[in-house]
């Protein structure tokens, strides 16, 4: 049964696909848009108008990196005006402190700043850029300035065990929530899939250490946290369900209903420079292919859970059952969810293998110890002892 069509609440808005980072994570596509497709400052203010009038409430302004846009500020002025609350999703640079104040007066909400990890050599690996000072210094100005302030730690297997130095980190900022968001395997993330998936042990001692900091940290920060996909028994309710809470809009002005939807063959993608958006909304072939449940198979068409998790990820059905209409293999009554414990257990064997080999390598005295993390701090799982990987790092488009 399909339910009456829903407003979207919130606007992603891919400013750019320019970046200064080089994320081996990133969540944007293989193929990223030039500058010059770009929609112009004039066009995102329609769009943004066009979003208020169809209900929308808030902005993400995301990319890409949204401050490589010279018109950033013309860009918050118009979404205020159409009235939205605008979210910037940044990872701090380019950006000095007067620029952070001239965005503050122009009216931006919130400010969520990206963390690549808490310590600078495996950070700057991750983004393939030296960064992390620079996201220091903004954490800085940000205790100076009156805006709503959120950190989004990017979690995987190289970075999870400096899980207390990163919520230290957030202790002492200004921000009121911090994320713990794990890698989710789409975009550049799928490609670098095998480097980046923690082990069980790691996911299970992360478990316990931010429950822990939540109830430390009521009331005071609100601390969150997102498994892997690949981990969990049922799949998380991907965009809130498809074309059911949000749509995005891509730098050259086409509107998926998720950062992944190209991924999926034989969907035709409209452009907010040829037609309204309510009407990209309710009628096109992209919003409407996965909406409701019409296009449902078995297991999901008659389980209890489909209004919860609405059969998870049409881009990860994809990705691994190279079936879009398939039920998300993450979830434990798939068929194709063998796929994934194998893939699960490839992982963890081969971190344990280096982890042994390296440890008796250790006792003979020819190597350095494996790294571990601070027991006392309460995460007191080993660091994988893994040499650096071959990343496919994202490019920088032209
Ligand atoms: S490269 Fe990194 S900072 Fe840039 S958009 Fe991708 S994830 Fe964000
Ligand atoms: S079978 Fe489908 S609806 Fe049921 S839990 Fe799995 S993904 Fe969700």
């Amino acid at each position: 049964m399909n339910e009456p069509r829903s407003n979207p609440l919130a606007l992603i808005a891919e400013l750019t696909h320019r970046c200064p980072l080089h994320c081996v994570y990133c969540s944007n596509p293989l193929e990223l848009e030039a500058r010059t497709t770009e929609l112009s400052t004039e066009e995102w203010s329609r769009v943004f108008q066009e979003a208020a009038a169809l209900g929308v409430l808030q902005a993400d302004f995301t990319g890409g990196e949204p401050l490589t846009r010279p018109d950033i500020l013309d860009l918050i002025r118009a979404a205020r005006a159409a009235r939205l609350y605008v979210n910037l999703i940044t990872s701090g640079l380019p950006l000095d402190e007067s620029r952070l104040e001239a965005l503050v007066q122009a009216g931006l909400d919130h400010f969520q700043l990206s963390f690549q990890g808490a310590r600078e050599e495996v950070a700057n690996e991750i983004s393939g850029t030296r960064a992390h000072a620079q996201k220091l210094r903004v954490l800085e100005w940000l205790k100076r300035h009156r805006i709503a302030v959120t950190l989004n730690f990017v979690m995987h297997r190289r970075n999870i065990e400096q899980l207390p130095e990163m919520l230290s980190l957030a202790e002492s900022s200004s921000a009121s929530r911090v994320e713990f968001a794990n890698v989710q395997y789409y975009g550049w993330a799928f490609a670098n899939r095998d480097a980046l998936l923690p082990t069980r042990e790691q996911l299970t001692h992360s478990i316990d250490f931010l429950k822990k900091a939540q109830e430390r940290l009521a009331g005071k920060i609100k601390v969150e946290y997102i498994v892997p996909d690949y981990y969990a028994r049922f799949p998380k309710p991907c965009m809130g369900g498809w074309a059911r809470k949000l749509m995005l809009i891509t730098p050259s002005g086409e509107a998926l209903p998720c950062h992944a939807a190209k991924v999926i063959p034989g969907l035709a993608f409209e452009n907010v420079k040829n037609r309204h958006l309510s009407e990209i909304w309710e009628v096109s072939d992209a919003f409407e292919r996965f909406r409701g449940e019409s296009w449902m198979q078995e297991p999901c068409k008659t389980c209890d859970r489909r209004a919860l998790d609405f059969g998870g990820c049409r881009c990860q059905a994809f990705l691994l059952a190279a079936d879009a209409t398939a039920t998300d293999p993450v979830c434990s009554l798939a068929p194709q969810r063998p796929k994934v414990d194998a893939i699960l257990l490839t992982i963890n064997s081969r971190v344990a293998q280096a982890s042994a080999s390296a440890l008796t390598t250790t006792i003979s005295g020819d190597a350095t110890e494996p790294r571990r993390t601070d027991s006392s701090a309460g995460a007191s799982v080993a660091a994988p002892t893994e040499s650096k990987p071959a990343w496919r790092y994202r490019p920088n488009p032209s």
